[in-house]
């Protein structure tokens, strides 16, 4: 088995790393960080986010397992006083492993197709002017929608942007995707959806309009693309492996990161 450790940047975490180089030398494994097989990531939320942007073009073999520095982790099992744990459940196989499937958005960028991937959401905001945006699911006008955004999250990414807007929080085991508005204008003569509306895996969103100001927000990247006229989200067949602790569950993460 090949590892490699994924911090946020500048991180001086010596002892962290110095804890899993002997326990890897220990249990006789060794370090790719070009080629890895299982990537620890050390940090918060974020880290995890960056991770997966940086392995983007490995997840079919790549497998993220997750040490929190952070306050808040909802990718994270175990932190520095658990590394030992991890390991011995590493090489006894015992880690519990999850899949999902990132987001997809397509636009044309200066008469290219470009795709960006993204874990928790893939959103347009216009931070200038009203954003207005026809939105079109499966080829079928739901609205023309009038405000400052409108966001896709996949179930993992319920919890994070998706939740402060009101959404709903989706067990991470279900494929959907949860369309959202980033505060609508709605008044006696502007209508829209208000609410969450959560959609089948094989749905496809389209944002259409004249969307030149609009800066596109997947995760913590964001771009822009002049003349954007459409940008289409659905979920892609690239999938993401995670590692959790044996007796993770769902609703722990959510009790901790939000109630206890
Ligand atoms: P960051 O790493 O500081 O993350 C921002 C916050 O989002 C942190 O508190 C983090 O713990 C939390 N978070 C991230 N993914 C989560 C998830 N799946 N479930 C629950 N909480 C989660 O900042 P960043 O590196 O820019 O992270 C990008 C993420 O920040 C985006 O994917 C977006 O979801 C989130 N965000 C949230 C808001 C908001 O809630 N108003 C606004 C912008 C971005």
């Amino acid at each position: 088995m090949k590892i490699a450790i994924f911090e946020k940047e500048n991180s001086q975490d010596y002892e962290l790393r110095n804890k899993i180089t002997s326990l890897a030398q220990e249990h006789s494994i060794i370090f790719d960080e070009s080629k890895p097989d299982v990537v620890f990531f050390i940090g918060g939320d974020g880290t995890f986010l960056r991770a997966v942007q940086h392995y983007l073009d490995q997840l079919d073999r790549v497998i993220f397992v997750g040490i929190n520095r952070g306050k808040l982790g909802f990718f994270y099992d175990y932190d520095p006083s658990s590394v030992e744990e991890l390991f011995s459940q590493l090489v006894e196989k015992k880690l519990s492993l999850h899949e999902f499937s990132l987001l997809k958005g397509e636009f044309i960028d200066e008469e290219k197709e470009k795709k960006i991937y993204a874990v928790n959401e893939i959103r347009i905001e216009n931070p200038f002017h009203t954003l207005i945006s026809d939105v079109l699911i499966d080829g079928e006008l739901l609205e023309t929608f009038r405000g400052n955004g409108l966001l896709v999250s996949s179930s993992l990414g319920s919890t994070a942007y998706n939740k402060s807007l009101g959404g709903a929080i989706v067990h991470h085991s279900l494929s959907c995707l949860q369309f959202k508005e980033i505060a609508p204008i709605q008044n006696r003569e502007l209508h829209s959806l208000g609410n969450s509306l959560i959609l089948p895996s094989s749905s496809r969103i389209v944002f259409r309009g004249h969307l030149s100001n609009v800066v596109i927000g997947y995760d913590h990247l964001i771009c822009q693309s002049k003349n954007l006229k459409e940008i289409a989200i659905s979920l892609s067949s690239k999938k993401v492996r995670v590692y959790y602790s044996p007796s993770h569950t769902y609703l722990s993460t959510v009790r901790k990161g939000f109630i206890e």
